[in-house]
């Protein structure tokens, strides 16, 4: 089974974020009309997450409501039911373009000469090419996504 994609309602960026760093593709549509939220889900697999109760109702089956403003619980509510896990090279957190593995020659000066010493893994954005690492925050983010991963089980929908 193929693992779940989403379409995000413009209160979710922080789940959005969250969930393309775990490696889920997570479109982010802000200001859209319902209807346009609607169409997005046409002619694709994506499920609709939204803050929205009467959009998620009406998108049916693949709609699902975030009932919580806080960060922690709509993971939770989007574990429940899909069962998340690190799936890891993330997704870019700011366009959700895939990431691909880079040279470490090949970024040298590109970033701080201690970050580009301290790390021996880069990758980069195929679409907006915004280089990534796992930074000094990559233990406590790891953390949280097994947190996310253990707690609700792995079972798909
Ligand atoms: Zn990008």
């Amino acid at each position: 089974m193929p693992e779940p994609s989403f379409v995000l309602d413009g209160m979710l960026g922080s789940l959005t974020r969250w969930l393309r760093m775990m490696g889920y593709d997570a479109l982010y549509l802000r200001d859209l009309p319902d209807a346009d939220m609607l169409r997005s889900l046409e002619g694709n697999e994506r499920f609709l997450l939204t803050r929205d109760k009467q959009l998620a109702e009406r998108a049916g089956e693949r709609g699902l409501f975030i009932s919580s403003i806080v960060l922690d619980e709509q993971l939770a509510l989007v574990a429940n039911e899909f069962g998340l896990r690190y799936l890891g090279p993330w997704r870019c957190t700011e366009c959700n373009g895939e990431l691909s593995p880079v040279d470490k020659g090949s970024v040298k000066g590109e970033v701080q000469e201690c970050t580009w010493r301290w790390n021996d893994e880069f990758w980069r954005c195929a679409r907006c090419q915004k280089l990534y690492w796992k930074g000094a925050h990559w233990d406590s983010i790891k953390k949280r996504m097994d947190l996310v991963s253990t707690a609700h089980g792995n079972s798909p929908r």
